[in-house]
This record gives structure tokens, C-alpha cells and sequence, in this order.
């Protein structure tokens, strides 16, 4: 469903992505794994169309994007959860949610909320509580409910679970499985590359703005590199 081929991407005259080709499968689960500093973000704001690449290509669903303005990318199917949610603290849980929602009607805000309460139940628990009095990983389910208000085919999330205790991490993992059981196509940038290893499909690893490792989680976790580097395993 994305193609991106051969893009460059600079901040001024310091390039941060080289020719870097990848793609993401209808409906699958993809890592995107890396060091501090790798070009993960950036490659997320990229597809996202919030950095525009200086060449190269990328198609979302067969439509070139690159140039295109973040909200049409927006709003042909493509939602960003960026690092840090970007919540409205002082916000309540539903009033956070429904900004999410505010591209499609009323009717159908009213209709993807039920959605979204229905896959996290927690949310409708704290409906009205303001966001910033959740716990960091319920105000990441925040973030992730609001970015689904937006009836998405594809999910990028960014590093989910920065800030949060490691008891967390299987909370917003199954909160993942459950979003790509609703047919949601999902990139996740992750830290914790055991974990997800657990739950997604396929892996690309970038170092220093490039794609040096692709492949299946069991096939990764048996690459020596990646052990080394990425696993902490000798
Ligand atoms: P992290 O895990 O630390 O978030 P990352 O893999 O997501 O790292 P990026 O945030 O994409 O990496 O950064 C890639 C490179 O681009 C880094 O060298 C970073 O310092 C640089 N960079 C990021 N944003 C900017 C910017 N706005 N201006 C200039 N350089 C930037």
C-alpha cells in the first residue's frame, strides 16, 4: 500500500534520510528499528508529508505524495502519532478524541467515537477526566484513539512507548493487535525491538538514514547484527 523508493531527505544542508527504498504491505505490521539519531522520525514525517524529500518517490495506494500537503495526506488515509502524543493536557479524554474526528461529520464522528471507545474501553472509562490526569499509558491509548478518529487505513505510531514503565509496553502492543484487527495497516517505530518482535511481521533497521536490515522478526532474531546491536545478546 506505500512504496517509497530512492528518497532524500535534508534538514538544510545536513541530510538525515540517503536513498532510502521501502515498502509496507496491505494490512501488515511493520517495525521500523534503529539507534538514537538513525532517521526514524524523520522518515514517519516523511511519508506523513511533513518533510518533503529533496528526490525520490513515494506512492501511497498507487498516488504519488511526495509534495502534497500533511492534511490531504491526511486525509487520503494516513494518521501520525508523533513521539511525545501531543495531547491537550487540560483537555478531557473525549474532547481530545473528537479533534481527531473533526475532518468527517457529525454523524459520522459520532459513529467512529462508538468505534474507538468500543477497541479501547479504558477510554470510555475516562471519558471525562482530563487528559493530562491519565497515566502515561493511558495517554498514549488517548493518542492512539484520537489518530483512529480519523478513520485511517494507514497508522504511523512513533515511538509508543517512550516514557513509559516496561509493564506497559504489552498494553500498547495489544492495543496495536487490536487496531490491525480492524484491517488498519500500522508502521511502528519502537525501541523495545524484542517486544516488537513480538508483534509485528516484518522489521526494516535503519543506521545513519539508510536501510541496512529488512526482514522477519524470527529470521532478525537469529541475524548475529542484530543480536549484537539491537537484542543486547552476544
Ligand atoms: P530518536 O530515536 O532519537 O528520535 P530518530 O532515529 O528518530 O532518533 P531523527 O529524529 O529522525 O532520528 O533524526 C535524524 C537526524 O536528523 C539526527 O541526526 C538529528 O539530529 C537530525 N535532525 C532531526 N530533526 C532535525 C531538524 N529539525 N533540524 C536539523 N536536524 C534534525
Amino acid at each position: 500500500m506505500l512504496e517509497i523508493k530512492d528518497v532524500n531527505v535534508s534538514y538544510g544542508n545536513v541530510q538525515v534520510l540517503w536513498n532510502l527504498s521501502m515498502h509496507v504491505k496491505d494490512r501488515e505490521a511493520l517495525a521500523i528499528l534503529g539507534a538514537n539519531g538513525a532517521g526514524k522520525t524523520s522518515l514517519l514525517r516523511t511519508i506523513s508529508g511533513l518533510n518533503v524529500p529533496t528526490s525520490g518517490e513515494i506512492r501511497f495506494q498507487g498516488e504519488n505524495i511526495v509534495g502534497v500537503e500533511p492534511y490531504k495526506i491526511t486525509q487520503m488515509g494516513i494518521a501520525h502519532v508523533p513521539e511525545g502524543r501531543s495531547l491537550f493536557p487540560n483537555m478531557s479524554v473525549g474532547e481530545n478524541l473528537v479533534l481527531g474526528g473533526n475532518l468527517s461529520t457529525p454523524q459520522q464522528r459520532a459513529q467512529t467515537l462508538e468505534w474507538v471507545l468500543s477497541l479501547f474501553p479504558k477510554l470510555e472509562e475516562r471519558y471525562k477526566q482530563s487528559a493530562g490526569s491519565l497515566s502515561g499509558g493511558e495517554q498514549q491509548m488517548v493518542a492512539l484513539g484520537r489518530a483512529l478518529m480519523l478513520k485511517p487505513k494507514l497508522l504511523l505510531l512513533d515511538e509508543p512507548s517512550t516514557g513509559l514503565a516496561p509493564i506497559m509496553l504489552p498494553v500498547i502492543f495489544n492495543a496495536i493487535e487490536s487496531i490491525k484487527d480492524e484491517g488498519l495497516t500500522v508502521v511502528v517505530v519502537e525501541q523495545h525491538v524484542q517486544e516488537a518482535f513480538k508483534h509485528v511481521e516484518r522489521a526494516y533497521i535503519i543506521e545513519n538514514g539508510r536501510i541496512t536490515i529488512e526482514g522477519l522478526p524470527k529470521d532478525l532474531e537469529n541475524n548475529p547484527e542484530v543480536r549484537r546491536a539491537y537484542l543486547g545478546i552476544d
